[in-house]
């Protein structure tokens, strides 16, 4: 049996735990990410639990799926707008160096894509996009089994397409990007716009809530996110017509009914050879699902290795 240790490194938290071959995940915690020292300290938490962990299962290797936007063929965090020092650290290399295993890091989008690959949605599958919603749209693009990576590293980031000429101004410093339009807290603003009340401090859950009791501001801020969202997956179907674009976030909490939804409004706009060979789904992998990407990036690098 093949055990991987596996780690999401996020702003807030870093989650671990030992993933087996089977998909099982033991052991499984989290702590605090550490504010300052985080070069040293990062590296010293994931060595303690890996020592922890070899007490108990044979550790064959290490997956570390991290926020940021991260070279995932060196190992190495390029930039990160959420833990500070965390920019141009060598992580693999530490850790290899600290630990003798093999050790694979890989930005959190594209690790929760071959994660979807190994036991979610696109399961059997090589052409595949992920689009994660959030307060932010983030992207994975796999071509043929293989991590699209561009020449920076930079390639899938899906949610700063722009898809209104001169629309709002975004982080990135570009107008009119997709996550200005299609993000929850793009859905929110929608909310709060027509309904009068910018004040209100409310989420996109409730605003769902609302739309499910036929309210109306909340009904045409739901349309109005669909609409654009549909928008981009119909860019994405166009771009790289893979077999499926998988739609992650919180939002997938809504089910079937919002995929309807986006499927019909999707259907509408897409060029009809597309429709029957690139399918919109659902992220499946909830729990877990950034341990399962962990140990898929690890085992990803590890099969194009060898
Ligand atoms: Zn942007």
């Amino acid at each position: 049996m093949n055990y991987s240790a596996c780690f999401d490194i996020g702003g807030t938290f870093i989650k671990y735990g030992v993933v087996s071959e089977e998909g099982k995940v033991l052991l499984h915690g989290q702590t605090e990410t550490p504010q300052e020292d985080t070069p040293n300290r990062i590296p010293d938490i994931l060595t303690e639990k890996i020592q922890y962990f070899k007490t108990h299962y044979p550790i064959k290797n290490i997956g570390i799926s991290s926020c940021g936007l991260v070279d995932g063929t060196e190992g190495k965090v390029l930039f990160s707008s959420n833990i500070k020092g965390y920019s141009g650290l060598r992580l693999a290399d530490i850790v290899e160096a600290r630990t003798g295993l093999s050790v694979a890091v890989e930005n959190d989008v594209r690790s929760a894509c071959l994660g979807e690959m190994w036991l979610g949605a696109a399961n059997g599958k090589k052409d595949v996009v992920l689009l994660t919603i959030g307060t932010g749209i983030g992207g994975a693009i796999v071509i043929n089994g293989q991590l699209m990576r561009g020449a920076g590293n930079l390639a899938g980031e899906l949610g700063h397409m722009s898809i209104v000429h001169d629309g709002e101004s975004c982080p990135c410093g570009g107008r009119g990007c997709l996550e200005r339009y299609a993000s929850t807290s793009a859905f929110v603003r929608y909310y709060q716009n027509l309904a009068g009340n910018q004040l209100e401090d409310i989420r996109g859950k409730e605003i769902m809530e609302l739309v499910h009791k036929n309210d109306q501001a909340a009904l045409d801020a739901y349309q109005l996110f669909i609409d654009y969202l549909s928008t981009g997956l119909v860019n994405i179907a166009h771009f790289y017509n893979p077999e499926i674009i998988i739609i992650g976030g919180g939002i997938t909490a809504q089910g079937d009914s919002f995929l309807a939804d986006i499927r019909e409004s999707y259907n509408q706009k897409v060029m009809e050879l597309y429709k029957q060979s690139t399918r919109l789904e659902l992220a499946e992998l909830h729990n877990n699902a950034a341990l399962f990407g962990a140990y898929a990036a690890v085992n990803y690098k590890t099969s194009r290795t060898n």
